[in-house]
């Protein structure tokens, strides 16, 4: 999945640290072989090779990703959209070539693409209707693995410990007799420090998209990862998001699909999941935006403004 996992388990459970370290290592690479779109032989890259020609039976993770991210991109009014690859494309650096904005031409095409309603799931095969059309699960898959190693971990006997893949994370129980799980947020504006750290409820999930780590430059202006499907233009406004969830697919799709629409169209769909968030706008001096319920589990790093979104 292109980057990097940890599993930490509190001192009174140490002894599960190896047997779980090591399950969870073949679940995620179980779960990679069936899900990346980097190797042509997984489920997902099978499924886009036939987009517009036939349906293909997939396998379990498959198809309920598929749902799932589906019933995201509803409740996101399509801000959240796994079909948004052509267009990710387009704003990929290319090593060798000086970036360039794409052309309106070459946008339009890739959009033509672009449609998450038009997947068909009907039992246990799933068709793209349309020829180059392709699903990229990047912005929810790692969050879902997230889930299935938290849940096996739990089955398998480890209580109290937290998985992280790649800043999708996790918790179960406490660090320490009577201290819950804590989780830095990063500085989007200096990599190297923490704007505050997060006291995590039990069970809970959180994730982080933001354009500090991933972004090209076009004459001068940084172009991110995140691509609002409404305008085949990188999402702009937000130097980074962080949810909170009660699980880490829901997580990892929301703040994906919240980077797009930014904290004020964010309300109500915050209101209806009861996800807590904090966004930081792209703009100095850095302020947090976030909703009234983190608060209590929010303590600042560093000296910036905390202000509940507004239109709350
Ligand atoms: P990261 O994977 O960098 O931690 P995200 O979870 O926010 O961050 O996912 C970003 C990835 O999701 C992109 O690299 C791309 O593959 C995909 N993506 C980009 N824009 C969208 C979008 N609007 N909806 C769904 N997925 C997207
Ligand atoms: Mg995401």
């Amino acid at each position: 999945m292109g980057t990097r996992s940890t599993l930490t388990v509190a001192g009174s459970e140490k002894a599960r640290l190896t047997p779980a370290t090591a399950e969870t290592k073949r679940m995620m690479q179980a779960l990679e072989a069936e899900l990346s779109i980097y190797r042509s032989d997984s489920a997902v890259s099978r499924l886009n090779s036939v987009a517009g020609v036939r349906p293909l039976e997939v396998p379990e993770h498959t198809r309920r990703l598929l749902e799932l991210s589906k019933a995201y991109g509803d409740l996101t009014s399509g801000a959240f959209d796994i079909t948004v690859g052509p267009v990710v494309d387009l704003w990929r650096p290319v090593k060798g070539r000086t970036p360039s904005l794409p052309s309106d031409e070459a946008l339009k095409e890739a959009l033509a693409r672009v449609g998450f309603r038009q997947i068909q799931i009907t039992g246990g095969s799933a068709f793209l209707p349309a020829k180059g059309m392709r699903v990229d699960l990047g912005g929810i898959g790692k969050g879902y693995a997230v889930d299935f190693a938290w849940e096996r971990s739990r089955s398998q006997g480890t209580s109290n410990f937290m998985f992280d893949l790649g800043g999708n994370i996790r918790v179960s129980g406490e660090a320490q007799p009577g201290v819950a799980w804590a989780i830095a947020i990063r500085d989007p504006f200096n990599k190297a420090s923490t704007l505050a750290k997060i006291e995590m409820p039990d069970e809970w999930a959180l994730a982080t998209s933001g354009q500090y780590e991933r972004f090209v430059e076009i004459e001068g202006r940084r172009y991110g990862h995140i691509i609002d499907p409404r305008t085949g233009y990188p999402a702009v406004g937000l130097a980074g998001v962080t949810v909170l969830a009660p699980n880490a697919t829901m997580a990892d799709a929301l703040s994906t699909g919240l980077f797009v629409l930014g904290p004020k169209a964010g309300i109500p769909i915050l209101k209806k999941t009861r996800a807590e968030a904090v966004f930081i706008p792209d703009k100095q001096p850095t302020e947090l935006w976030v909703t009234p319920g983190i608060e209590a589990k929010l303590s600042l790093l560093q000296d910036v403004k905390v202000k509940v979104i507004p239109g709350w």
